[in-house]
């Protein structure tokens, strides 16, 4: 039998984040000295920071991540990072699919399980993500394209791996209306429910987080709701003092 993963607070810093902005990851990593928190805590730096950001939370429990991977593990592919030199850099883990990467570099889900792909072979732990636009909503389609978008995202070789599942609404991301907790319950269940026909036992397990506006006002309310396990957080996790409350929400 699988016991239940703890959940995953996850701060995405996107293109955010000088030198500076290390303070706020220490300041994050010490209250957690001070005061464990039951979540797992990882930070998203922009690959310019992954490995200060390693160093200076060296020896906290907060876990250090990529933005993006490469399909390949190496080669001729100017401005791209691989998952190895994630891990080399002190990453653990890797956001693959980001809506802004769909988007903004017009990744397919064929190209984002390639990458779900070498950041297994990197030994990173994937959270990969998945959301519909709001013309996918308005048109009663968020469900099964989701579903759609999670069936082709992931590779048939996560099974057995640790990974996690990121639901980010686009219309949510940055825009401070987040998703009610109804939209939420009903995406996490058909998420789950197709992680579980995929899986088995061990997609019941695997953490599905919400992302899209998650702020400390409204942290404590979406982590509750059933299925949600935890967070993916952009705008909030800039400063350690709101990435703190929503930590503490968890
Ligand atoms: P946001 O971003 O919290 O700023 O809405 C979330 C994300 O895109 O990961």
């Amino acid at each position: 039998s699988s016991t239940t993963p703890r959940p995953l607070i996850a701060g995405n810093w996107k293109m955010n984040g000088l030198a500076a902005a290390l303070d706020e990851a220490r300041a994050v990593a010490a209250a957690l000295e001070q005061r464990p928190a039951s979540a797992r805590v990882a930070i998203f730096p922009p690959s310019t920071l992954l490995h200060r950001l390693a160093e200076a939370v060296e020896g906290s429990t907060v876990l250090v991540g990529g933005q993006d991977c490469h399909p390949k593990a190496s080669g001729a592919h100017t401005g791209d990072i691989s998952a190895e030199m994630i891990g080399d850099a002190g990453g653990a883990m890797v956001i693959v699919g980001h809506s802004e990467r769909r988007t903004d570099h017009g990744e397919t889900c064929q190209q984002v399980a390639a990458k779900v792909e070498a950041a297994l072979a990197g030994d990173l732990e994937p959270v990969i993500c998945v959301g519909e636009s709001l013309e996918q909503r308005q048109a009663g389609e968020a469900v099964s394209f989701v579903v759609g978008q999670l069936r082709n995202s992931l590779p048939d070789s996560l099974q057995g791996k640790a990974f996690n599942v990121a639901y980010e609404p686009i219309w949510a991301i940055g825009t401070g209306h987040v998703a009610s907790v109804d939209n939420i319950i009903e995406m996490h269940a058909a998420i789950r429910a197709e992680l579980a026909t995929r899986f088995g036992e061990q997609g019941r397990t695997i953490p599905i987080l919400y992302g899209g506006s998650v702020k400390p006002e409204n942290a404590a309310e979406i982590l509750a709701a059933p299925e949600v396990g935890g967070a993916l957080v952009g705008g909030a996790s800039l400063k350690a003092k709101d990435f703190l409350a929503i930590i503490q929400a968890a």
